[in-house]
């Protein structure tokens, strides 16, 4: 080994859900939308002048940040954007997980959380959720050096009751609290309106799923001023240019699009709670779902046999390799004709 090769940091990245090459797949993998943005967002990218990318865009993303705030109904002092919500949730570990007593997070849940604790050294603890894969929000009151979890959790996709989530914050007053709510406008109740009586909650959000855009990579996280303000000035010291102007455009267009949100919004639910009856038909138990994703085990066959069996007929779902979560698959909610194409597909496999 080379001396500069000693020097290489060592890390164990986070493993995202395969992208596959190929067309005509059933992707049902990385909980994306399948349903195109806002035909806005298409308006916007068309009517985009590139001779605006010479500059560097906005460093404050006003114009994004002002459309959040507005729909959100918040001060633009309280909103932080963010390159995805990963971004946002690896700024916030940077700026506000600095204790030696441990970070806690759920033993199943956003498998990104620990990765940036041991990239950023960050001392942590997982709490075990309890056997119905709930968390249980008494297990958080015990000394530590921050508290973050997804509402619904994923992967399981459960939600916690809005009055669970207040206890967590309750009992957490000397810490800041990480409430990532990527999957909210599934169903769950959203901890936002806290932030108003708790300076040290954050909640984290996502365009990458309910407002289809993945592909474009924003996110953004609301909380007090003193916490938007610390992460700001942590983001600065890092890279001051991280939201790109064609996002920042097709973001905004996206956001003011209310009614077309929730009409596709609606019909994703719709197709889950489809969906529920038909695994359910077909001798799985899904978890009460109130994300973009069911939770599936099935009684008789082994969820990595299914997994690769799926896979073999170009149908994409996601299984995780990890302890208690083994037999189980996550499956993203796609059209209603995808969920056809699967649906068969299982029939077939389980026969
Ligand atoms: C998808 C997801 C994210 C990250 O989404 P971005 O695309 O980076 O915005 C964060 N947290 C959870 C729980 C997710 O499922």
């Amino acid at each position: 080994m080379k001396q500069w090769e000693k020097n290489i940091r060592q890390v164990t990245p986070y493993i995202p859900g395969e992208q596959p090459k190929m067309e005509q797949v059933v992707k049902l993998n990385t909980n994306e939308c399948p349903y195109p943005p806002s035909p806005m967002v298409a308006q916007a990218v068309a009517k985009m002048d590139c001779g605006k990318f010479r500059l560097y865009p906005d460093p404050e993303v006003s114009e994004l940040v002002g459309a959040i705030a507005e729909y959100e109904k918040v001060p633009t002092e309280r909103v932080f954007v963010g390159v995805g919500s990963d971004d946002v949730l690896g700024m916030a570990f940077l700026t506000f997980f600095n204790d030696t007593k441990p970070v806690l997070m759920a033993d199943v849940t956003y498998s990104f959380y620990d990765v940036w604790a041991n990239l950023f050294h960050i001392p942590f603890e997982t709490v075990p959720l309890n056997e119905q894969l709930e968390i249980e929000p008494e297990d958080y009151f015990k000394e530590n050096g921050g508290v973050v979890f997804p509402n619904p959790n994923a992967p399981t996709a459960i939600a916690m009751p809005l009055s669970s989530v207040e206890k967590i914050i309750e009992n957490n007053q000397d810490v800041v609290v990480i409430v990532d709510e990527a999957y909210i406008d599934f169903g769950g109740q959203s901890a936002l309106r806290l932030t108003e009586k708790y300076d040290n909650l954050l909640v984290v959000r996502t365009f990458s799923k309910s407002r289809a855009m993945a592909g474009m990579r924003i996110g953004y996280a609301v909380g007090s001023e003193k916490l938007i303000c610390a992460m700001k000035a942590v983001k600065f010291s890092y890279n001051s240019y991280t939201m790109n102007q064609a996002a920042i455009e097709a973001g905004v267009a996206a956001i003011r699009d209310d009614d077309y949100f929730k009409k596709i919004v609606g019909k994703i639910v719709e197709t889950r709670e489809q969906a529920k009856k038909k695994l359910t038909e077909l001798g799985f138990s899904v978890t009460d779902s109130k994300t973009n994703f069911l939770f599936a085990t099935h009684q008789t066959m082994a969820a990595e046999a299914i997994f690769e069996q799926l896979k073999e007929r170009n149908i994409f779902v996601r299984y995780f390799k990890k302890e208690r979560i083994d037999n189980y698959l996550r499956i993203t909610i796609g059209t209603e004709k995808e969920m056809e194409i699967l649906y068969d597909a299982l029939r077939e496999i389980l026969s």
